[in-house]
């Protein structure tokens, strides 16, 4: 194990875990990891794939799900020497059948993708040539319906475990509570007594958490400016200043302050949603380089950002839950130095939050207008796709994803088959009261409620007692 660690990723000793977490895995158990990001969960599941010998057939699958994070992922692999490979919907065709051909003649032994794969036949007969030794379930809190990052194609995990032969399985993430881990654990189909816990804690001891109340827009900005110019982010005199990054719900938000910031004249980059993938590339490159120091973001920015020297995280506007904040602070101070995370409440800013969830949560009406759209205008459907569904079904913003949950949902129950380009659905099924039920609908929605309600009460806890908080909620029913 040393050796490999040595050999291809240069460094001298695991950090702490790592070495048990392997061994256990190795010994062919499951692990469940719930380790910071950046703490190096990764390597739990990288040194177990490389004790296989190249060309034995044996392999191990990572499911990820994010495209962009598994691009840098297997670069940085590959320029170890590792021999990982990816496949997802940015290869195309011919560059997709040939890694499929060569994986199938037993190249390759760490495979990085993304669970929709498991819906194309050709990978699956590709898959069925090797033996999957370890599956790694990366970002596993998507697996839950009640998770805050839900992925429709991740609750396919158990069907996909079975495809596998069962493999021994290790599943990573930042942030899962206790009721998120039952549900994983459940939807992979592994009993709690089979499945072991490693659990790294979640304290960041360097980092400040505070809370700022304000009343309204300029009292936000003022604040903002007076953080921008904290000692804190600019270190002793000589040294370079660390980053900042300020995140905002709302572009809208983020569009405004890039400008009052333009006009005090402070060097700043944004990345969202709304800019394209070169533009959102070359700002993170700006502020990774340390070029510019700080950035707006929409909290689509940071997933695998691992900058060591962010010194200030600012949530101008409130995020919808402990586990977003909870991942959002954690990328600041990753090198160990003191830093600072200050979010700007103004109690307004929940009801941007209270919309959101209410745009995710369709309804059982909901459910219904759209069936009997897929069911009686097939036709139109097929013809104007998405754009015509959301017409008939009234959709008011760019923010209410309610008929792509829906669509997620109705595919995922084996209700419709699709969506497949271009945006064709087929119903194929019926809506299940168990499933699409009110009572099941509102239960969720319930849930998110509860989970926004809990911001409210961080906001309300003393500054002094805020790490204790977040441990009750991250470790609540023992670890
Ligand atoms: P996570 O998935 O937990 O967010 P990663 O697996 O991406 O973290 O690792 C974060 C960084 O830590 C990577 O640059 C990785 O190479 C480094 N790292 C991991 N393990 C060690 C170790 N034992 N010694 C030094 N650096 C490590
Ligand atoms: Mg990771």
């Amino acid at each position: 194990m040393n050796d490999l660690l040595k050999q291809y990723f240069g460094y001298d000793s695991f950090r702490p875990r790592q070495a048990e977490i392997i061994e256990h895995v190795m010994s062919g158990r499951h692990a469940m990891v719930v380790m910071p990001t950046g703490r190096g969960k990764s390597l739990c599941f990288q040194i177990p794939a490389l004790t296989s010998t190249p060309g034995d057939g044996d392999l191990t699958l990572v499911l990820s799900p994010l495209v962009a994070l598994m691009q840098d992922q297997v670069d940085a692999l590959q320029a170890r020497g590792v021999d990982a490979a990816l496949i997802n919907s940015s290869l195309d065709r011919a560059t997709r059948l040939e890694r499929q051909s060569e994986i199938a003649e037993g190249k390759y032994r760490l495979l990085y993708v993304t669970p929709e794969r498991f819906r194309k036949e050709e990978f699956l007969e590709t898959i069925g040539q090797r033996n999957i030794r370890f599956l790694a379930i990366d970002e596993a809190h998507c697996v839950s319906q009640w998770g805050h990052d839900f992925r429709p194609d991740y609750s396919r995990i158990a069907e996909i475990r079975s495809l596998l032969g069962t493999p021994t399985t290790i599943a990573l993430t930042a942030t899962a509570t206790a009721e998120c881990r039952a549900d994983i654990y459940r939807q992979m189909d592994i009993a709690p007594s089979d499945i072991k816990l490693f659990h790294e804690g979640i304290d960041r001891p360097n980092l400040s958490m505070e809370v700022e109340s304000v009343v309204d827009e300029d009292e936000k900005y003022d604040q903002l400016i007076q953080a921008l110019g904290d000692p804190i982010i600019w270190g002793k005199r000589g040294e370079k200043p660390g980053g900042t990054i300020v995140y905002f719900s709302l572009i809208k938000t983020l569009e405004r302050f890039a400008e009052k910031l333009r006009r005090s004249g402070i060097d700043h980059v944004c990345y969202h949603g709304d800019l394209s993938r070169g533009q959102r590339r070359s700002m993170q490159n700006a502020f990774m380089s340390g070029e510019v120091d700080t950035v707006l973001a929409t909290p689509a920015f940071g997933m695998g950002v691992d900058k060591e020297d962010i010194r200030l995280i600012v949530h101008a506007e409130t995020p919808g839950s402990i586990e977003s904040y909870y991942q959002e602070i954690g990328r600041a101070g990753r090198d160990g130095q003191p830093s600072r995370c200050l979010w700007l409440y103004d109690q307004a800013d929940l009801m941007t939050q209270m919309q959101f969830i209410e745009w995710s949560n369709p309804d059982a009406g909901f459910y219904d207008r759209l069936m009997h759209a897929l069911t009686q205008h097939a036709d139109r459907c097929d013809a104007f796709g998405l754009d015509w569904l959301n017409q008939q079904l009234q959709r008011v913003s760019p923010h209410d994803h309610r008929l792509e949950t829906a669509i997620a949902m109705l595919d995922r129950h084996g209700v419709i088959a699709g969506p497949r380009p271009p945006e064709c659905f087929q119903v194929i099924g019926e809506l299940s009261a168990k499933i699409f039920g009110d009572e099941k609908l509102t239960d969720k929605l319930r849930r998110d409620q509860q989970r926004l309600y809990a911001m409210v009460e961080f906001a309300r806890t003393s500054e002094a007692d805020r790490q204790a908080f977040l441990n009750d909620y991250f470790l609540g029913d023992g670890v």
